[in-house]
């Protein structure tokens, strides 16, 4: 087996600890909803991809969700070609690259939609809201909430790291899989 590889099985412990705001939202709302609009389930499913999560544990993890609201024949009719789709294995049998944040902040959100980035999509006010919730003292989530009414998005998310792990990462926040990756350095290490 590969070393590196995720096991889902960990998913909702690395979504609390290493994942950005964006990823760590949708893993959220997948849980709770068990199901996840289409751009949703791409940026999350290409996300996981790219974090090392196997194809077999890929498809059964959305499996394992879909099927609380929906019987296996339903998934495997709508769903399961476009995350095989995903992973490569069918269609031009491209493996698609993961979302940087630049694709995600430029994205347009539409109802009942969970994905695009927090500091750039949400209100202020849920924003907050949520920070307080996952533990942010008042201090920085002050400073993260100055940074994104200035604009400066990947400057807060950054910023929101450097909270969560005592200390900022290498570089400034780019890619959600950057900030996993520094994540896991870190907090491994
Ligand atoms: Fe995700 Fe990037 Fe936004 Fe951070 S700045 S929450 S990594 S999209």
């Amino acid at each position: 087996p590969n070393k590196d590889a995720v096991d889902i099985g960990d998913l909702n412990d690395y979504s609390k600890k290493h994942f950005p705001l964006c990823m760590r939202h949708l893993h959220e709302v997948l849980r709770a909803n068990h199901h996840l609009r289409h751009s949703g389930r791409l940026i999350y499913g290409l996300f996981l991809k790219s974090i090392g999560v196997l194809y077999e544990q890929f498809i059964e993890f959305w499996r394992q969700e879909f099927t609380k609201i929906m019987d296996n024949n339903k998934f495997d009719k709508d769903y399961l070609y476009n995350f095989n789709h995903q992973f490569g294995k069918v269609g031009k049998m491209v493996s698609y690259a993961p979302y940087s944040c630049i694709k995600i902040i430029m994205g347009n959100v539409g109802p009942g939609e969970a994905h695009g980035c927090p500091f750039k999509h949400w209100d202020v006010s849920y924003l907050k809201t949520k920070l307080n919730e996952y533990g942010g003292t008042q201090e920085s989530i002050q400073e993260v909430i100055n940074l994104v009414t200035n604009g400066h998005y990947q400057i807060a998310c950054t910023k929101y790291f450097e909270c969560a792990h005592g200390q900022p990462p290498v570089n400034s926040i780019n890619h959600p899989n950057q900030y996993f990756e520094e994540s896991m350095t870190l907090i491994k290490g």
